[in-house]
């Protein structure tokens, strides 16, 4: 019996090790088929040619960055930065560089001869934009050999990188079926909504057929699946008065406090089971005195799910939420008028999963693989998640070297062998997904 219940324990001791493990890992293996592809790409001196000048630009890539860095890009206040990222694509030879409508700068590399079995426009992007408002302070700060700046890594990193493969194509002279976009876009972050992506694909844009960001931190990360998110601003309004002398009025911030309680307790029920989904009320405000009844009251919430139709379902508990918090209120009203509620939707983003046998996906991981990485496919909030949304290859991979502290003030991003690594990699599956010639 003893023996037994030590086998026992020693089963369980392994089976739980196996779980554990193939949880931490999520790597997944490339396609033999693809292996081959790239590793035929590998091989030739063009592609060579490339690696070693991007070895040989790594000192030019960080004056990029630095240069790059210091010049403020907040949120819908992106202009400057575009137009010194617009001037640097077009001094590292596109063949026609642009800004577009909503401040997206767009660099041409053509391509040598199209081919139907190739997409038009292949794009590598990185967002201009940073979360930092105006006059926050962007000067490069230097700890010995590592930079500590607002949005160094988040996405300046990413920018340069775009760069630095455009300057290595046309060093090498590497010639692609597709036409190459190298696109820097506006409103990644935060409110921003994704406006420069969505107009990128709005109707009627040229066809952009495969999709590649630069966004994000570690090198193992492909991120193959958009986490969709719903924001809204909910300002709840009324009559307002004195707490005393106009009491039993409807009173907006009550309707709040009731609106959040409805809703988190709601939601909290939604999420026990079924994918990943979250909720959250970020700010709230109003009132203008301890002893008055409020006109006003609002809040912001935020809400996410790796599934559309989950991220659907969660939207109609928050509204049919509001709705009973107003209705409510209003029922408890013993004089003047009913209150009423304005809800406005500040930011929409598609989720959506590009399957792992496509070949983008394939070429990434068989890409990764051959640099010696065990690939993860991972779940982001970037770029990708409209082209994805849609249907059409997407994925998100690495700016590399190291680097913490995203969205905050001591931001910092240092060097080292994955940095010239990950710029190496976004060229290699670039020109694999464009095809050379
Ligand atoms: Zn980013």
């Amino acid at each position: 019996m003893k023996l037994q219940l030590i086998y026992f324990v020693f089963f369980l001791a392994i089976f739980s090790q196996r779980v554990f493990s193939q949880d931490q890992d999520n790597t997944f293996i490339p396609d033999e088929k693809y292996v081959k592809e790239v590793k035929k790409l590998l091989k030739k001196k063009k592609i060579q040619d490339a690696f070693e000048y991007i070895d040989i630009l790594e000192p030019r890539t960080l004056k990029d960055l630095v240069y790059l860095t210091e010049i403020p890009a907040p949120p819908f206040e992106e202009e400057k930065r575009a137009e010194a990222f617009r001037d640097l694509l077009d001094e590292a030879g596109a063949d026609k560089v642009w800004i577009d409508e909503v401040g997206n700068v767009i660099a041409v590399r053509k391509a040598a001869k199209r081919d139907s079995e190739r997409p038009a426009v292949v794009v590598l992007d990185a967002h201009l934009d940073t979360v930092f408002p105006e006059g926050t302070d962007v000067t490069i700060k230097f700890n010995g050999d590592t930079l500590i700046a607002p949005g160094i890594g988040d996405d300046t990193r990413g920018l340069v990188l775009i760069l630095t493969v455009l300057r290595a194509l046309n060093e090498s002279g590497i010639a692609t079926v597709a036409d190459i976009w190298i696109v820097g876009t506006v409103g990644e972050e935060g409110l921003g909504d994704l406006r420069g992506v969505k107009h990128l694909f709005r109707p009627g844009a040229p066809a952009i057929r495969s999709w590649i960001s630069v966004d994000g931190g570690s090198t193992d990360r492909i991120t193959n699946s958009g986490l969709g998110s719903h924001r809204y601003r909910v300002t709840f309004t009324g009559e307002g008065g004195h707490s005393w002398g106009a009491f039993g009025m409807a009173n907006p911030i009550h309707a709040l406090g009731r609106a959040i309680n409805i809703f988190v307790t709601e939601a909290d029920g939604f999420i026990q089971s079924g994918p990943k989904t979250s909720y959250n009320v970020g700010r709230i405000g109003g009132g203008i005195s301890v002893n008055s009844i409020s006109f006003e009251s609002w809040m912001e919430v935020d809400m996410r799910s790796v599934e559309h139709s989950s991220l659907l379902a969660m939207d109609d508990i928050f509204q049919k939420a509001m709705q009973a918090a107003l209705q409510k209120e209003n029922d408890l009203r013993k004089n003047g008028e009913a209150l009423n509620v304005k809800i406005e939707m500040i930011g929409d983003r598609p989720s959506g999963e590009v399957p792992v046998d496509i070949p983008l996906i394939q070429r990434a991981l068989a890409v990764a693989t051959l640099f010696n990485i065990s690939p993860r496919l991972t779940t982001g909030s970037t770029n990708s998640n409209i082209p994805i949304s849609r249907g059409i290859p997407a994925v998100t991979i690495s700016r590399g070297g190291k680097g913490g502290g995203s969205h905050a003030l001591k931001e910092w991003w240092l060097n080292d062998s994955s940095g010239p690594q990950a710029i190496k990699l976004a060229l290699l599956l670039l020109v694999t997904e464009a095809g050379m010639k």
